[in-house]
């Protein structure tokens, strides 16, 4: 029997069973061929970031990235809002995925095989039920599930009972190529486009590589009538660019539903996968890999000091909330900031961060410092509609961190718990976004 069986060989199911497979037999399986994680996928990430993982392995052609150090904001007319410096970088997600394949072995790896199925006998996974494989399934001590497949399939399914999805949660993220491309747009930079009317909370880019043009980006699906296959010529028309729209890829993702019970039984969930309620696109390639390492390190201690299976999942769910619920929180309300704002609001908004940056910039101090702090704030609440979102939103984090301060002192507790934590988020997130984003999402629209 093996030790632990990996669902998913994306970054964190990679990362995680090269780490695990130090001293434990470990097995990964990944639905697709290997060589297609990620391969559609353009991610973008600061440059230092970017050279780290460079480093770290040891990766080749470092020219099939694409290097920008200046951003321009547009807003839907291809109005220039802001320019600024920042060293950034376009690149394959799956470039950086194979890299990481390269380096790690000692786990096995079967590719295009689908978990299916969880076997459960009083409530421990004793057997995944493998697609295609009428009589196979797979035996194993522990589940790790860097993919989500748990999150809808488990008997006590975790988002069913005890989480909620609603519009304001659930977006689409598209990328297009665009070829032979004819703009005025100068491309050496990276263009980001603001507005509320094309991607509803959310926002695109637009990079060039030579004559050809990526156009990535997400929206909100339940705010918007424009149909996902106009948006990208919306895009690029506002831009002012003529080319062969040739390819485009979409996915639907919840992001930043505030919480779950992570552990279920003997099932750790890893990574911030598509289906998870944790963001994959904004918890971004960096982030994803420096918590992956984290979460499997304290799983190796958790797993080795505690018998009890229900208790080492209490210690797990406490550990990976601690670890995502910050960045997470910021996160939505950057969601809820978009989406409840007009394009001339994030026009103002945006001045107001560029124009902070900027002094900073000059001035070579800290973001942390108070005195910095106080001008910038002073900055917002001199302008009433923006501060008073502003305002809505900052209680709704302090109320969520009051919440986070109690956090139940064993597992039995922590699903009502968690209940109750998702209440507290869904009555204030009501008093922000709008009606239509309210209703119930069905968990079976996600994976469609
Ligand atoms: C559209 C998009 C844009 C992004 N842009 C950026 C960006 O600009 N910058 C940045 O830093 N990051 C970006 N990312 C995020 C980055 O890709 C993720 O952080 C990272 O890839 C997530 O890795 P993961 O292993 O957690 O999940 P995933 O990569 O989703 O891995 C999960 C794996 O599980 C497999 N799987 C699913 N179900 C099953 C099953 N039942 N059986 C077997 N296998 C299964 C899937 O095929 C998949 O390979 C973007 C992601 C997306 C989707």
């Amino acid at each position: 029997m093996i030790d632990f069986l990996v669902i998913g060989g994306g970054m964190a199911g990679i990362l995680g069973a090269s780490y695990l497979s130090d001293d434990y037999k470990t097995t990964v399986i990944e639905r697709l061929p290997i060589e297609q994680v990620g391969e559609n996928i353009w991610g973008i990430m600061n440059e230092k970031a970017f050279r780290g993982i460079v480093r770290e392995f040891g990766m080749e052609d470092i020219d099939r990235a694409l290097f920008f150090d200046y951003i321009q904001i547009h807003d839907c007319d291809g109005r220039v809002l802001v320019e600024y410096n920042l060293p950034l970088v376009a690149v394959k997600v799956g470039y950086i995925h194979k890299a990481m394949l390269k380096t790690f072995d000692g786990f096995c790896l079967r590719e295009k095989i689908s978990a299916t199925k969880l076997i459960e006998k009083g409530g421990i996974v004793i057997k995944v039920g493998l697609e295609g494989k009428k009589h196979e399934a797979a035996t194993f001590r522990h589940l790790i599930d860097a993919s989500g497949f748990s999150l809808f399939t488990s008997k006590k399914n975790m988002i069913r009972e005890r989480h909620y999805l609603f519009g304001h949660n659930i977006y689409k993220f598209f990328q297009s190529s665009i070829r032979d491309i004819h703009t005025d747009v100068d491309k050496a930079m990276l263009h980001l486009v603001m507005c509320d009317v094309y991607t509803p909370g959310g926002f695109s880019v637009t990079f060039f590589n030579k004559n050809n043009a990526i156009v990535c980006g997400f929206y909100n699906e339940y705010m918007s009538k424009i149909p996902a296959s106009e948006r990208v010529n919306y895009i690029k028309n506002s831009l002012g660019i003529l080319g062969i729209l040739y390819e485009t890829h979409m996915w639907r993702i919840p992001m930043c539903h505030p919480l779950v019970d992570v552990a279920y039984g003997n099932i750790f969930l890893l990574g911030a996968s598509t289906l998870s309620i944790y963001p994959k696109f904004t918890s971004g390639v960096v982030h994803n890999m420096d918590l992956t390492k984290g979460m499997i390190t304290q799983l190796i201690r958790i797993i080795n000091e505690q018998d009890d299976i229900s208790h080492a999942g209490y210690v797990y769910t406490q550990s990976y909330i601690y670890n995502h619920i910050y960045r997470g929180l910021v996160n939505d309300i950057i969601r809820l900031l978009l989406l409840t704002m007009r394009s001339s609001e994030i026009e103002e908004v945006m001045n107001i961060v560029i124009g902070f940056i900027k002094d900073l910039s000059k001035e070579k101090v800290s973001i942390l410092d108070i005195p910095n702090m106080a001008t910038f704030a002073s900055k917002f609440l001199g302008r009433p509609n923006v501060a008073r979102i502003i305002q809505k939103l900052m209680n709704t984090i302090i109320q969520l961190y009051l919440l986070l301060k109690d956090f139940p002192k064993d597992k039995n507790n922590l699903v009502e718990w968690s209940r109750e934590y998702n209440e507290n988020y869904f009555s204030r997130v009501k008093d922000i976004v709008n009606s239509r984003l309210l209703s119930r999402v069905p968990i079976s629209d996600l994976t469609k």
